[in-house]
C-alpha cells in the first residue's frame, strides 16, 4: 500500500534553525503564562504554525518530527488532505444544526462506520459526543440503565477522563484527581494484569481471577452494571495485559450479566495493528467507547454497542448540543477512509517491525530500561533506576526533555511518569520513524 500524501508543502523531515524553544515560542509562552491557566500544562513549549504528516512546524521555522501525533489523535498525519477536503466541503455546506433538533447523513454514516468496524457481528447502535470522557459517561449511563444496577468496576493504572465520574474511574491522584473531589460513588478499583510488576509467571488467567475474586467479595456480580477497561492501558503505562487477561474478565462478565465496556478511545482505529485493540484476543465488547484518532484531529467520540443496550434507554436520554458535530462527522468519515485504503492497521504493524528491534537493541545495551511493550504504533520503555529496580520518573523527564530538544516530539505517561511513550501517525515514513528512534536511543544513553 502507498501512504497517503501529507499535506502540501511540508518537508518530511528534522530540521531546526533555533534553539528548542526559539524567541517567537518564548514570547508566546510570556502571553501563555498570563492568559492560560496553570493548570493546563504543557509537554514542550513549542507553538505549533503549522503540521503536516509526520511533522510540526513550529512558530520560529524549526521542523520537528511528531511521535506524539497530539495523543493518538492525528493517526492519519496531520492535516492530512483528505480530511482537510472533507472538513472544507461540509463546513460550507451547513456547520452545526444540532442533531437532536434536525439530523443530517454523516452522523448515520459515521455510526454506520462503527457498526462495521467495531467487533461483533451483532446489531449495534451508536450515538456521538465531544470528547472521551463524555462517551465514556455515557457507557456507565446505558449500563446501568440497561442492567438496573449501579456498581462500575475499573482497574489499577486506569484513566477515562477528567470529568467528575470518569475522574472517579481513573486510578491517578496527580494530576487527575488531586483535590477535585468528591467523587462519583459506587466505583471500584481491583488489579490490573502488569506482567512487568506482577509476580513472575503470573498468567492473564491468574491476574483475572485475583480482581475477580475481588469484585466477588467486594461488590457482588448481583450489584455490578458493568467493568469498564482499557485494553491496552494508555495513560497509566502502555500496560499490555498478560494473555488471557481480558477474554477471562470479558467471559466472567457474560455469565454474569455484567457488561464489558472496553475503553478504545486510545488504542481504537489502527493503532495497535488491528481496527481495535479488543480484536488480537478476540474479545467482542459489550459496549466500546471511541474517540481520539476517530476524527483526524476534530473532536469526536462515540459509544457503540448492542442494540438492545443502547436502545433500552428511554427517549432524549443520550445527547448533547455538539455531539457528533457535522465537521467532525465529515473528518470522521474522511480518517476511516483514508485508514481502510491505505490499510494504516498494516502500517501500523510495520511501524512495530521497525521501532520493536531498535527498541530492544537500546535495552541490551541500557539497564535502565526496564522493559520495551506495546503493540502496533503504541510503544513505551518502562524506565528504572537499575541497582534498585524502582520507577524513575526523573530519568524520563531528562529524556523526554533531551528528545524535546533535538526536535521530537516523545510523550511520557505512567502512574510513575516512568514510561517513554510512542504514538506516532501511521503515516510516517521508515526514514522520519529511524531517525526519531536514533534521536531518542541517544537521549536514553546519554541521561542520567
Ligand atoms: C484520552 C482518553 C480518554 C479521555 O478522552 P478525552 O477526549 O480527553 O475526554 C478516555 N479514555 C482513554 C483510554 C483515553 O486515552
Amino acid at each position: 500500500m502507498t501512504a497517503p500524501q501529507p499535506s502540501a508543502g511540508l518537508v518530511q523531515r528534522r530540521h531546526l534553525v533555533t534553539e528548542l524553544p526559539g524567541p517567537r515560542s518564548r514570547e508566546l509562552a510570556a502571553r501563555r503564562a498570563a492568559a492560560v491557566s496553570a493548570g493546563v500544562n504543557v509537554a514542550l513549549p513549542v507553538f505549533i504554525a503549522a503540521a503536516g504528516g509526520g511533522v510540526l512546524l513550529d512558530v520560529d521555522g524549526n521542523s520537528l518530527i511528531d511521535l506524539g501525533s497530539g495523543i493518538a489523535v492525528t493517526s492519519v498525519g496531520n492535516a492530512a488532505p483528505a480530511v482537510v477536503a472533507a472538513v472544507q466541503e461540509q463546513v460550507e455546506c451547513f456547520t452545526h444544526t444540532c442533531f437532536m433538533v434536525t439530523p443530517y447523513e454523516p452522523y448515520l454514516a459515521v455510526c454506520e462506520e462503527l457498526a462495521r468496524l467495531t467487533p461483533g457481528g451483532h446489531e449495534k447502535r451508536s450515538a456521538l459526543f465531544n470528547s472521551g470522557a463524555e462517551a465514556v459517561e455515557n457507557a456507565v449511563k446505558v449500563a446501568r440503565h440497561a442492567t438496573g444496577r449501579a456498581a462500575v468496576v475499573v482497574v489499577d493504572h486506569a484513566y477515562h477522563g477528567r470529568t467528575n465520574l470518569t475522574m472517579a474511574l481513573t486510578a491517578a491522584a496527580m494530576p487527575y484527581k488531586h483535590r477535585f473531589g468528591p467523587f462519583a460513588p459506587e466505583v471500584y478499583r481491583v488489579p490490573t494484569s502488569y506482567p512487568l510488576r506482577d509476580p513472575p509467571g503470573m498468567s492473564g488467567a491468574q491476574a483475572a481471577a485475583r480482581a475477580l475474586s475481588l469484585i466477588e467479595r467486594q461488590v457482588g456480580a448481583e450489584a455490578l452494571a458493568c467493568v469498564v477497561i482499557e485494553p491496552i492501558q494508555g495513560e497509566g503505562g502502555f500496560i499490555v495485559p498478560a494473555p488471557g487477561f481480558l477474554p477471562t474478565i470479558a467471559q466472567w462478565c457474560a455469565e454474569h450479566g455484567v457488561l464489558f465496556v472496553a475503553d478504545e478511545i486510545q488504542t481504537g482505529f489502527c493503532r495497535t495493528g488491528d481496527w481495535f485493540a479488543c480484536e488480537h484476543e478476540g474479545v467482542i465488547p459489550d459496549l466500546i467507547t471511541t474517540g481520539k484518532a476517530i476524527a483526524g484531529g476534530l473532536p469526536l467520540a462515540a459509544l457503540t454497542g448492542r442494540a438492545e443496550l443502547m436502545d433500552a434507554v428511554h427517549v432524549g436520554g443520550l445527547g448533547g448540543t455538539y455531539g457528533g458535530n457535522p465537521v467532525a462527522c465529515a473528518a470522521a468519515l474522511a480518517s476511516i477512509a483514508t485508514m481502510r485504503e491505505h490499510d494504516l492497521a498494516g502500517a501500523a504493524r510495520r511501524i512495530e517491525a521497525i521501532a520493536t528491534p531498535a527498541l530492544a537493541a537500546l535495552a541490551a545495551q541500557c539497564p535502565a530500561v526496564a522493559q520495551v511493550r506495546g503493540r502496533g504504533a503504541m510503544l513505551a520503555l518502562e524506565l528504572i533506576e537499575p541497582t534498585t529496580a524502582a520507577p524513575d520518573p526523573a530519568l524520563t523527564a531528562q529524556v523526554a526533555h533531551a528528545c524535546h530538544r533535538a526536535g521530537v516530539v516523545v510523550l511520557t505517561c505512567g502512574s510513575d511518569a516512568n514510561v517513554i511513550r510512542l504514538l506516532p501517525p501511521l503515516i510516517i515514513s521508515p526514514d522520519l520513524l529511524t531517525e526519531g528512534l536514533d534521536v531518542l536511543t541517544h537521549a536514553v544513553l546519554h541521561s542520567g
